[in-house]
């Protein structure tokens, strides 16, 4: 694996931290408080172009190679993690689902604007007796003239109570179980769907989760992703991207917990001088380092063979796992570093601790990581 970086990778790498570091980091605080300023987030990161780096040019993006999408998602992780979530949410959940399932007038039809933010995405799998357990949904979707009318509930969904667009896994056979689900775009002509409240969490505030509800929601025939029956193995086939993503999210947050706590420890003094002179604080600091940069070259790894085409689901499941656990103990290190400080908001690692430990559920509990990394040694 060869990892340096083009001349035009390292120019668009520099111009986007002084973007972030201009547009976006002014405002990882007060976003908690305030959807206002995620939107005007999405707009600016559309703007820039990163909402829809990776999609193709015919689409409104710039096809950009995955090692380039990835380190341009970390970049964005380390600055303000919900605003990842939410634009995860929208362009790399549900546009790529789009993306890879959907037909040439469904792709024509939402991802240029998926990508530039004129409408906003989110995903919905989980439900409330259905996490972990995806093919145990209830959700369903009933045939009817022109189209389906779909009953149910999800659950945790990203963006739900601002998206425009839902891409929505349901029930379509008589049975139960994977042989039986579809994938549906709701978009604001399919009247019977709503959102419920953004609901009150412990991390990534920034970003809306609410819980989707479907009354006799009538869903055209066109908005029908891949064929009937196919839907809960599409999105099996999408997660390996969704998981590189949501490690991102996880590495982002253990380099952005690194930066605050070696900035503290070159400040603090105790005992007459700066407490990074004291053991225990530098090798907390070095021991960060190493696992950063040890879950980096594990998502990169996954990148590259996604990129190649080949199957990178059990080197996503790899890095997710791996850099979750480095996102939750960096910041609980650099925390530590902190003493009460990082126990108080005046301190981005306050946040930052929060805002982690999703790195560890999101996408598949670390459990099912685990047990599908078991379950490859066996193939
Ligand atoms: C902030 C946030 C945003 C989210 N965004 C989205 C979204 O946009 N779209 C979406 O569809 N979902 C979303 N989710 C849902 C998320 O993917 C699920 O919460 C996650 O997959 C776990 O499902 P669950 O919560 O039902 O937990 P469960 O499946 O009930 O698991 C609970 C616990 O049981 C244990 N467990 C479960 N299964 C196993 C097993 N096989 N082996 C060992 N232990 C096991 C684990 O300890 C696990 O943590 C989001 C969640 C959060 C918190």
């Amino acid at each position: 694996m060869d990892f340096d970086l083009t001349d035009v990778q390292q120019e668009y790498l520099k111009s986007l931290r002084q973007f972030l570091r201009v547009e976006i980091a002014p405002n990882v605080k007060a976003i908690e408080d305030s959807t206002e300023i995620l939107r005007s987030n999405l707009e600016k990161l559309a703007h820039f172009g990163l909402s829809s780096l990776s999609f193709p040019e015919e689409y409104g993006g710039s096809s950009a190679d995955a090692v380039t999408n990835i380190l341009a998602w970390i970049e964005l992780a380390r600055v303000c993690p919900s605003t990842f979530l939410s634009m995860g949410a929208s362009t790399g959940l549900c546009g790529y689902t789009i993306l890879k399932t959907g037909n040439q007038a469904q792709k024509s039809k939402y991802l240029k604007q998926i990508g530039s933010c004129k409408l906003i995405g989110a995903m919905a799998m989980t439900e409330p007796a259905a996490g972990s357990d995806l093919a145990s949904i209830k959700t369903r979707a009933v045939k009817r003239e022109g189209g389906y009318l779909l009953n149910g509930s999800k659950l945790y969904c990203t963006n739900g109570s601002i998206a425009d667009v839902v891409v929505v896994l349901a029930l379509t056979g008589e049975k139960r179980g994977p042989h039986s689900m579809s994938l549906f775009i709701l978009d604001k002509d399919c009247s019977g769907w709503s959102s419920g409240p953004a609901l009150d969490k412990l991390g990534v505030r920034g970003s809306p989760t609410s819980a989707l509800y479907f009354d006799d929601c009538f869903v055209p025939e066109e908005n029908l992703l891949a064929q009937e029956g196919e839907g809960f193995y599409r999105t099996m086939e999408c997660l390996t991207f969704f998981r590189i993503g949501m490690a991102c999210f996880s590495l982002g947050i253990a380099k952005a917990s690194l930066d605050e706590a070696f900035k503290y420890a070159n400040e603090r003094e105790a005992f007459g001088q700066k407490i990074y002179n004291f053991q225990d604080v530098s090798f907390k600091l070095a021991e960060s380092k190493a696992e950063i940069d040890a879950a980096e070259m594990l998502i990169l790894a996954a990148a590259a063979k996604f990129q190649s085409g080949a199957d990178a689901s059990t080197e996503a499941s790899i890095a997710k796992l791996f850099s979750s656990e480095v996102g939750k103990r960096v910041a609980d290190a650099a925390l530590q570093i902190h003493g009460g400080a990082g126990y108080i908001k005046d301190y981005r690692i306050e946040q930052l601790y929060r805002d982690a430990r999703l790195g560890e559920i999101g996408e598949g509990v670390s459990e099912v990581q685990r047990m599908l990394i078991a379950r490859s040694l066996l193939k």
